[in-house]
C-alpha cells in the first residue's frame, strides 16, 4: 500500500495500460486464488502462478485513485432486494437493515466533500434527493456522445448525464479537470478526481502508515483494541487504539474478520450469524469496446470520457436501472 500524490500520476500509457504501473506483481503481494469450476470444484493455488493481475488499488486512498468516478447513488429498491424482487434459488438475498431514506443525507454530504459534478435531470426512476442538483456543474461533453444520444432517442431511452466525482472547476483546494484523455485506470494528476486520497486523506492531519498489511484484529470486552500488521520487510507490528474503522474492501475486510478468531469471537469477528463472507452481490458490468479512427478522436480529444449517459428503463417493469456509461479513453497501445 503505497502513498502516491498528484505528482506521481503521470499519463504514461505504456506504463499504466501495458505494464501495470500501479498494480503490484503478485509475487510481491501474494494471495491465494480459489478458482471455481462448473463441476462445482474449487482449485486453490498461489496467485503468483495464475498469471492474473487484478490487485489494483493497493495504495493509500485505494481503488478510488483509479476509478473513472461515475458516482451513482443506489436506488431505494437496491436496499430492499428481497422484498422488491423476491428470493433467488441457491442465493441468500436479504434486505438491507437501513433504507435509502436513512442514507440520503450522507449521499448528499459525500457529494459535497468529494466534489461531484453533473446535472440532475428529472426522471421517474431517479432516486429522491434532498438537494435539487449536484454541487458542481457538468463536465464538458464529448461530441461523439451525441451519436449515442441520437441512437438512444431512436430506441426511446432517456439519456441523462451521470454524476462524476471529478471537479469541473477549481474547488475544495483542488484543480478542476483538464481533460487529459486518460482518466479511468489512471491516477489523477490535477486532483480533480475525488479519490479518498485527494478529497479526504491528503487533507487530514492523521499519520498514515504505508506499506503495512494488517493480518489480524484482536478484541477486549467485545471491542476491537488491536490490529497486527506486517511491514514490507515482513516485520510484525501492533497498533492499539480506541476506535478502528475496517475498510479494506468487501472481500479483504471479510477475510480479516474471519481471520480474527479469539476466545470472544471463535467464528471470527462480526460473524455471530455465520453469514460473514458468504454473500457477495455484484454490479453487473458489460463492456463494449468501439474503435474510432484517430481523426474522430482528435476532434474530441480534449473532452474525453466526460459525458456518460444513464438509461433508466422499464425493461423489467420494476424501475430497475440499466446504466450505460460511455467512456472515451484510449486503452492499450
Ligand atoms: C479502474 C477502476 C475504475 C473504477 N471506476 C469506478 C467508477 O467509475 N465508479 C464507481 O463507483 N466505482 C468505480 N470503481 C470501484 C471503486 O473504486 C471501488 O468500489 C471503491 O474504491 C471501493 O472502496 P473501498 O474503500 O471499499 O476499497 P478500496 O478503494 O479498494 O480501498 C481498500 C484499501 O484498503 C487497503 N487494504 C486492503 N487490504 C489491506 C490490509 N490487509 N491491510 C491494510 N490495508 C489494506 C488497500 O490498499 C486500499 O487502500 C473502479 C475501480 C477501478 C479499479
Amino acid at each position: 500500500m503505497q502513498l502516491y500524490d498528484e505528482s506521481s500520476f503521470n499519463k504514461d500509457e505504456l506504463a499504466v495500460s501495458s505494464r501495470d504501473m500501479f498494480t503490484p506483481p503478485l509475487n510481491e503481494q501474494r494471495h491465494i486464488i480459489n478458482e471455481y469450476s462448473q463441476s462445482g470444484k474449487f482449485t486453490r493455488y498461489d496467485g503468483e502462478k495464475s498469471g492474473w493481475n487484478f490487485w489494483n488499488g493497493s495504495m493509500v486512498g485505494g481503488s478510488s485513485n483509479l476509478m473513472s468516478g461515475y458516482f451513482h447513488r443506489m436506488k431505494p429498491k437496491d436496499f430492499k432486494l428481497r422484498s422488491a424482487y423476491g428470493e433467488i434459488k441457491g442465493a441468500n438475498v436479504v434486505d438491507w437493515c437501513i433504507s435509502y431514506e436513512e442514507l440520503e443525507p450522507y449521499y448528499d454530504k459525500v457529494e459535497k466533500v468529494v466534489g461531484v459534478s453533473g446535472k440532475i435531470v428529472k426522471h421517474k426512476f431517479a432516486e429522491p434527493r434532498s438537494t435539487p442538483d449536484l454541487p458542481y456543474p457538468m463536465l464538458e461533453t464529448n461530441e461523439v456522445t451525441s451519436w449515442f444520444d441520437e441512437a438512444c432517442a431512436k430506441l426511446k431511452f432517456t439519456a441523462i448525464p451521470t454524476p462524476r466525482a471529478v471537479l469541473s472547476q477549481n474547488a475544495l483546494g483542488r484543480d478542476g479537470c483538464y481533460y487529459s484523455n486518460f482518466c479511468g485506470s489512471y491516477g489523477c494528476s490535477s486532483g480533480a478526481k475525488g479519490s479518498a486520497r485527494a478529497a479526504l486523506l491528503q487533507k487530514c492531519k492523521a499519520k498514515v502508515i504505508t506499506d503495512a498489511f494488517v493480518y489480524k484484529l484482536d478484541s477486549k470486552k467485545g471491542k476491537v483494541t488491536k490490529v497486527y500488521y506486517y511491514t514490507k520487510m515482513g516485520i510484525k507490528h501492533v497498533v492499539n487504539a480506541k476506535i478502528f474503522v475496517l475498510s479494506a474492501q468487501a472481500i479483504e475486510s471479510s477475510r480479516l474478520l474471519l481471520n480474527s478468531k479469539n476466545r470472544e469471537f471463535p467464528n471470527g469477528m462480526a460473524n455471530s450469524s455465520g453469514e460473514l463472507g458468504k454473500t457477495l452481490s455484484f454490479l453487473l458490468v458489460v463492456v463494449a469496446v468501439v474503435a474510432l479512427s484517430s481523426r474522430i478522436l482528435q476532434k474530441s480529444s480534449k473532452k474525453h470520457s466526460c459525458k456518460q449517459d444513464s438509461f433508466l428503463t422499464e425493461v423489467f417493469k420494476t424501475g430497475m436501472t440499466i446504466r450505460m456509461d460511455v467512456v472515451f479513453t484510449r486503452v492499450g497501445l
